[in-house]
Parts: C-alpha cells; structure tokens; sequence
C-alpha cells in the first residue's frame, strides 16, 4: 500500500458502488470497508455478486456511480495495472499460473518492489519459509500441480508483488475438504504476516475459520456487515442467504 499505515483508514473502503456487464447493471450500490490488518470476508450464494464486486475493485469493469478508496486515495475506474500499484493483489476465481514455467519461476515472474518501505518486502525465500509445501515444489512446472497447489502458487506469486490488502475470489472453490484447510491456513499465516485480507466465499464454516470481519451481498447489494462471529451466529441470516 502507499504510504504509512493509518490505523484509522480502512485498508480498502467501498462507497455506493454500482458496475455493469454492458447493458446489465451487476451491483447496485455496494458499501464496504476492510480494516486494515483485518481479513474481512465477502459472503453471498452463487450470482450474489462477490466476484463482481472484487472485478469492479480493479477496475475491470464499467463502473456508475460510487468509490474504491484504497488507504485513503480514491482509484475509482483506474484500470486494474493501477490498482495493483496502489497496493492492491488480486487472485481470481479461475486460478492462473504460467503452466510452463516452475514453481520458482512463476513467483519470480511475480516479484515487484513495494511502493512503502514500512513493511519487509516478500522475496521467494521467505515465501518457502512459510509456505513449506511450495518449497518441496519450487523445480516442479506449475502445469504438473494440483488444483490446490495451483492455488497457493497464485497466492503466493500475488504476494511477491507486495501488496498491502490481497483480494482472494473463492479460494476455497472447487477443492477437496483437506486442501481447504489448508487453504485456510495460509489465509491464516498472511493475515499473521499483518497482511489485510478481503476474500470472498460461500460457506459460512470456512468463513469462521479465517475470517474477523464480514458482509454479507446479495442481488449485488450489501445486506448487513459485521464481526464475523455476529454473522455466523445468525441462523435466518444464514438459512436465507447463505451456505452453512
Ligand atoms: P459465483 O459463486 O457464481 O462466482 P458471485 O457471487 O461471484 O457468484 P458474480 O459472478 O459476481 O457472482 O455474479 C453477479 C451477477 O452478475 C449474476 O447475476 C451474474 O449472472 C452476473 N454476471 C456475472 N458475470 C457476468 C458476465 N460476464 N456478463 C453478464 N453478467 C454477468
């Protein structure tokens, strides 16, 4: 992120956000804040608007009215290479890896200096350090890796880009229950890393287990926001808009 952490700027702040596919209007005026440190998760069903929401945070699609502020500069419609230099890293719902390159060479492709000099700058040894099982695989092409893998390759070359929040569309999708986990325990050592996090997710359980802060979107409208305890302990929340 640029410039000094403020403890009390959010991280990422959302105001009356509206974007559109063409013709067809997708949010229709979402609000939303992800304090800084904090891992703040996005839940809604499918077609809620959760990768929608992330999509138009970069940039990537025509917006109407509302703002994205990123700790306190505003980025509204600045296209996504700008964003990212803003600090923001962003991993899509399809994961992306240069299928023909190693494990090594896809986070060196990665690596960009940061903006700040307040934070210690992420580099491929220290991203093995923490991340072991992408250490056992750093000589292996990233096209030979499992789907989860795959997963928390893309993380990590997001990281070697280093960005002060990072956006995760679902990253738990599509994964069997063990990867998940240990999904989430990755979630769990950047968010250690003081990282802030804003990932988006449709079940409630994961959600808890690495998420503080929550919202909840639904027909591309932000329905309530709170701590994540709040939210998951609302069972007609839960039966009505969301996967438990
Ligand atoms: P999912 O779990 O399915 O990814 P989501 O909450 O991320 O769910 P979005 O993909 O953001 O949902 O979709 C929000 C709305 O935008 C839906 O009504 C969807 O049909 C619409 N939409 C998404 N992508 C497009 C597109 N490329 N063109 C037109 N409409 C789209």
């Amino acid at each position: 992120m640029t410039g000094a952490a403020n403890p009390e700027m959010p991280a990422l702040r959302v105001d009356g956000l509206e974007a559109y596919y063409g013709p067809a209007q997708a949010l229709f005026g979402v609000d939303l804040e992800v304090p800084e440190g904090s891992v703040t998760v996005l839940l809604g069903r499918n077609g809620a608007g959760k990768s929608t929401t992330m999509k138009a945070i970069m940039g990537l699609l025509k917006l109407g009215r509302g703002t994205v502020t990123v700790a306190g500069q505003e980025v509204t419609g600045w296209p996504a290479y700008r964003v990212n230099r803003a600090g923001v890293g962003y991993v899509p719902e399809e994961r992306r890896v240069f299928a023909g390159l190693s494990v090594m060479e896809n986070l060196l492709v990665g690596t960009r200096d940061a903006d700040t000099s307040s934070r210690e700058c992420w580099t491929h040894e220290r991203v093995f350090d923490l991340f072991p099982p992408l250490a056992a695989l750093r000589d292996r092409l990233a096209g030979q890796l499992s789907g989860g893998e795959q997963q928390m390759l893309t993380i990590a070359r997001t990281l070697m880009g280093n960005p002060g929040i990072i956006l995760l569309d679902e990253p738990s999708e599509g994964l069997a229950p063990v990867v998940v986990q240990q999904i989430a325990t990755f979630v769990n050592i950047l968010s250690a890393q003081n990282l802030t996090v804003l990932l988006s997710e449709q079940n409630v359980r994961f959600a808890t287990h690495v998420a503080d802060r929550a919202a909840v979107i639904e027909r591309g409208r932000i329905l309530v926001a709170g701590s994540m305890a709040e939210i998951a302990q609302d069972t007609q929340l839960r039966d009505a808009y969301l996967t438990p």
